[in-house]
C-alpha cells in the first residue's frame, strides 16, 4: 500500500440511532474506519453491536444520522439516490448470512443477472459468470438451482454475484453463520482468493476467531466506536 493510496472506503464520526416510540438507540457513536484496496478486515462483535448497521452504512444501503461515508475519497452523504445507487451496483458488493440467491435461476444465472442489470450484454455476463463460478470451483453447477447445492455451494454463488461487477469493496456480513467449520473453510478461502485477486477492500462481519486471525486487520465495535484489536 502506497502512503498516498486512499482508502476505499472511509467512514468518518459516523453516527446512527434508532428510534421505537420514544426510546432512542445509540447504535453507532462516532464511528472511524478506513480501508484499503487488498485488505481484509474482520468485524468481531457480540450481536446487536452495530455490526450489520456499519455494514450498510458502508455500502449506502442506509443512510449515516451524522458523519460521513468517503468512498474512493467522495463525500456519499449529499449524492442523489440514484448516484447512490450507481455506486452501490458498480463499487460495491454484499454477502449475506443466508445466500438471497433467486430460486428459480441457475447458479451461471444468478451470476449474470447484476451484470445484465447493469446494461451488460447477455453474451459477456455469461463468459464472467462462467469464469467466475470456475475460479470457485464451481464449474459444474452451472445449470444447478439454489436448491440442487450444498450451503457451501451456495455460498460461494453467493460471493461470485456479489463479485460479477467488478466492485472495489466487499461486505460480507457473517457469511459462514450458517455453515460447519469444514464449509466454513473453504468458502473463506473462496472469499480470501478474490480480494487478494481482485485487490478489493473487505470488510467481513464474524464470529469465527480462526477465520479473523488469518485476516489482515481485526476490529470491533464498542460502544457505537471502531476500536483495532492487537
Ligand atoms: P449486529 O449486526 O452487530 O447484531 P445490528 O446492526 O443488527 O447489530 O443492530 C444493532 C442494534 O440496533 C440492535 O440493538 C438492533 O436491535 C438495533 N436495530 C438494528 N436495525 C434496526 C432498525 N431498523 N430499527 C430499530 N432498531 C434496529
Ligand atoms: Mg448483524
Amino acid at each position: 500500500m502506497a502512503a498516498t493510496e486512499s482508502p476505499v472506503v472511509f467512514l468518518h464520526q459516523v453516527e446512527r440511532q434508532y428510534r421505537q416510540g420514544d426510546v432512542v438507540l445509540d447504535v453507532l457513536k462516532g464511528a472511524e474506519l478506513a480501508v484499503w484496496s487488498g485488505q481484509m478486515v474482520a468485524l468481531i462483535a457480540p450481536s446487536g453491536s452495530g455490526k450489520s448497521t456499519l455494514l450498510h452504512i458502508a455500502g449506502l444501503l442506509e443512510h449515516q444520522d451524522a458523519g460521513e461515508v468517503f468512498i474512493d475519497d467522495v463525500p456519499t452523504s449529499g449524492l442523489s439516490d440514484s448516484e447512490r445507487t450507481r455506486i452501490r451496483r458498480n463499487d460495491v458488493g454484499f454477502v449475506y448470512q443466508a445466500h438471497h440467491l433467486l430460486g428459480e435461476f441457475t447458479a451461471l444465472e444468478n451470476v449474470m443477472l447484476p451484470q445484465m442489470i447493469r446494461g451488460l450484454p447477455r453474451k459477456q455476463a455469461e463468459a464472467r459468470a462462467e469464469e467466475l463460478l470456475s475460479y470457485l470451483g464451481l464449474k459444474d453447477r452451472l445449470p444447478h438451482r439454489p436448491s440442487e447445492l450444498s450451503g457451501g455451494e451456495q455460498q460461494r454463488v453467493a460471493i461470485a454475484r456479489a463479485v460479477a461487477n467488478a466492485p472495489r469493496l466487499l461486505l460480507a456480513d457473517e457469511p459462514t453463520g450458517n455453515l460447519d467449520p469444514k464449509t466454513s473453510e473453504h468458502v473463506f478461502r473462496a472469499l480470501t482468493q478474490l480480494v487478494r485477486a481482485s485487490r478489493l477492500a473487505a470488510v467481513i462481519a464474524t464470529h469465527n476467531l480462526d477465520i479473523a486471525a488469518r485476516m489482515d486487520r481485526r476490529v470491533t465495535l464498542k460502544d457505537g466506536r471502531i476500536i483495532e484489536l492487537e
